[in-house]
């Protein structure tokens, strides 16, 4: 642990406050250049009484803009001391948590996963094409078929193909025998330069991709390829309810990650954290960024320096051993799920040291989906699959009443 310990309360007030007065202070100093300010004083309170014991609403109020990126060169000045705790959160993400050496990364925080995900892809569109001159159809996205709609954005968006991989029907697994025949069927269509994004825990059931199958796969067939992490839901589980380093910095085949802050941190949306190794982000420098000290190298432009904020105090409240208990106690209730269900004799899946158990949709009606909020894998055509996901509101009182409604049905 370089970073990450748990602080008070106090603590964490107290250094956001110096952070804030680090920052440009519309209020003492005549700034005449920047088309930013405090949020409007005639709508929003800033009332000092009110605002004193809330760091993150008085950040909000006082409104820093983190466009940039704060891992290398430079950054606006005006905005100083905010970024330097988001430079602190993106450490206790990419070393403490991610397991990179010490200052090999850089990162930001995004408006989400979507964003991050975007943003790799580009990165190595960008890698491929200055590098080794390649075509963008020479290109591909390779993910598995369980993989977020992100990956089709990003094709679409970045002009490049996406060949996905069939996953097995009860373990949600890409197979040795699947990724090769699918590398050898681009590869005859003339891609060769693959894009990989391999999954730490799927929107719909949790699972994480065996990345040896791909890297092993794609060595043997002498191919380029890059491989990106999309934790955007598994980020701040699968780290803390498993050893698998595969999956981290540790694994010289991972070169970038995304985590969603916004999902299982429970912060703000707009904090999804892109985090690759050092000197990968430079391929997407946009020089004519001219206006912006240090240029720009991330997709979003102007964003919230209050989100990185609350990303940062979430993480310091709880520290790395509290952390740890909480993804342990929601495990402990996954668990207890699944052997309700298997005694029950209704088909789910579960991966293990995921919060997430997916219920096959041949033993749930609508009213039961409804009533509990279950979320199907397709909301037109018929769902095969709902899934619960195990968040810190869902407790066993809550699942109880579900599991005698189902018992009724089934
Ligand atoms: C939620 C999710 C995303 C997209 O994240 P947004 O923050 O909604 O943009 C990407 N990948 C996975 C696996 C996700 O669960």
């Amino acid at each position: 642990m370089n970073y990450w310990r748990k602080l008070t309360r106090k603590e964490i007030s107290e250094r956001i406050k110096d952070a804030l007065s680090k920052n440009v202070d519309y209020y003492e100093r005549s700034i005449l250049g920047i088309p930013a300010s405090h949020l409007d004083e005639d709508v929003f309170n800033k009332d000092a009484t009110f605002l004193n014991n809330a760091p993150f609403l008085k950040t909000m109020v006082d409104n820093p803009n983190h466009i940039g990126c704060h891992t290398m060169g430079d950054s606006e000045p005006f905005f100083a001391g905010t970024q330097k705790l988001e430079q602190e959160l993106l450490g206790i993400v990419a070393e403490d948590i991610l397991k990179c050496s010490e200052g090999q990364y850089d990162g930001y925080v995004a408006s989400g996963g979507t964003e991050a995900n975007i943003q790799a892809i580009w990165i190595y569109r960008n890698l491929f094409k200055k590098e080794f001159g390649a075509n963008y159809n020479e290109m591909c996205i390779l993910c598995s078929n369980d993989s977020h709609y992100s990956m089709y954005k990003a094709g679409n968006i970045l002009n490049l193909d996406v060949v996905t991989i069939p996953v097995t029907e009860n373990s949600r697994a890409i197979t040795r025998e699947s990724v090769e025949k699918h590398i050898q069927s681009a590869k005859a269509e003339g891609k060769k330069y693959f894009i990989v994004v391999a999954n730490m825990m799927t929107t719909m059931f949790g699972s994480v991709d065996d990345i040896n199958v791909y890297t092993e796969a794609l060595i043997m067939s002498g191919v380029h390829f890059r491989i990106h992490i999309d934790a955007a839901f598994g980020g701040f589980v699968y780290p803390f309810s498993s050893n698998d380093g595969a999956m981290t910095f540790e694994n010289k085949h991972v070169s970038s990650v995304t985590l969603d802050a916004h999902k299982m941190l429970q912060a703000p949306f707009g904090t999804g954290i892109f985090i690759a190794r050092k000197g990968l982000i430079d391929y997407v420098f946009t020089n004519e960024a001219q206006y912006v000290s240090g240029l720009d190298a991330t997709l979003i432009g102007s964003r919230s320096g209050a989100n990185a904020i609350a990303v940062w105090m979430i993480l310091q409240t709880y520290g790395p051993h509290d952390w740890f208990e909480k993804i342990h106690v929601l495990n402990y209730r996954s668990n207890w799920l699944c052997n309700q269900l298997k005694e029950m004799g209704v088909d789910f899946y579960h991966y293990a040291g995921s919060n997430i158990v997916t219920i096959r949709a041949k033993h749930i009606n609508k009213e039961l989906a409804q009533k509990y909020g279950l979320v199907p894998d397709k909301h037109d055509g018929k769902p095969m699959w709902y899934k619960i996901v195990i968040m810190g509101h869902v407790h066993i009182d809550h699942l109880n009443p579900f599991l005698d409604e189902l018992k009724a049905i089934n």
